[in-house]
């Protein structure tokens, strides 16, 4: 068996966040295809890693899919240069989880049985409210009931305020500085009292997970972390500095109690 091509397909969906899925497939010459999928968060890198993904097509075309760990090798290698995550690993993790697919198909196996077995029956998973219907405090609140009354114990949101609409797929900044990675008293005191209020209607058993996207310097972040902390009993706080210093992530680390979730931006196997 050899591979073909690599195909991507961008395909409009409303159920998408970003109103569009990133499938990518590999095809090979016995007919047999494999499917990763790699949805980024704008139109914008969306399309980018089509164009990369045609290229790498040519460049494994021939190669024999069943060879997983040498084709993850020879792309990741061929991107050396360009850094260690980004583009270049969404690439080589949609083709990996496309080999692994077509491994399964040609062997009549479900993956995890190619991997050592299953490892647990279950695992938990969050939900995000819609924030666009954050318009009033009874509309959170009538948000996060459905939530809690459709049966999830976690929920995940990002209440600070910074991005208007998005054009074109690209985040608008809804105000100056926010590149600078601080944050207003105002804008503060705004996500405190978002989060008092989630956590009020939540109750006590379900968890809270905050989502700071990476925005903030060491300061404010260890600032928003405790007042989230003491507004919401919060159970954790992702990403609160840029994914490229783990020493400020240490920094924080060392001077909060909620757990940091980390990694989203941090790709690769190591
Ligand atoms: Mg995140």
């Amino acid at each position: 068996m050899k591979i073909t091509s690599i195909r991507p397909w961008l395909v409009k969906s409303d159920a998408s966040y970003w109103g569009e899925y990133l499938f990518v497939e590999v095809t090979t010459d016995e007919g047999i295809s494999g499917w990763g999928e790699i949805t980024t968060t704008t139109k914008l890198a969306n399309r980018a890693l089509c164009t990369i993904l045609r290229q790498i097509g040519l460049a494994v075309a021939g190669e024999d899919p069943a060879r997983i760990e040498h084709l993850w090798h020879k792309v990741f290698r061929s991107f050396t240069y360009m850094g260690s995550r980004g583009a270049a690993v969404e690439c080589v993790s949609a083709i990996d989880i496309a080999l692994w697919d077509i491994r399964g198909k040609v062997l009549g196996k479900p993956i995890y049985e190619l991997l050592g077995g299953p490892v647990r029956d279950e695992i938990s998973l969050y939900t995000h409210p819609n924030q666009a219907k954050f318009t009033s405090k009874e509309a959170v609140v009538r948000e996060i009931r459905d939530i809690v009354e459709s049966g999830h114990t976690g929920l995940k949101f990002d209440p600070f305020p910074h991005q208007g609409p998005s054009v074109d797929g690209v985040a608008r900044e809804r105000r100056d500085g926010y590149l600078d990675g601080s944050m207003t008293r105002k804008d503060e005191r705004e996500a405190a009292e978002l989060t008092a209020l989630i956590r009020e209607t939540a109750g006590p058993n379900v968890d809270i997970l905050i989502d700071a996207h990476g925005r903030f310097d060491v300061p404010t972040a260890i600032r928003l972390c405790r007042s989230l902390e003491e507004a919401g009993q919060i159970d954790w706080f992702e990403e609160p500095c840029p994914p490229e210093s783990l020493n400020a992530l240490k920094q924080v680390r060392d001077k909060v109690s909620a757990p940091i979730s980390w990694g989203e931006r941090g790709h690769t196997k190591w």
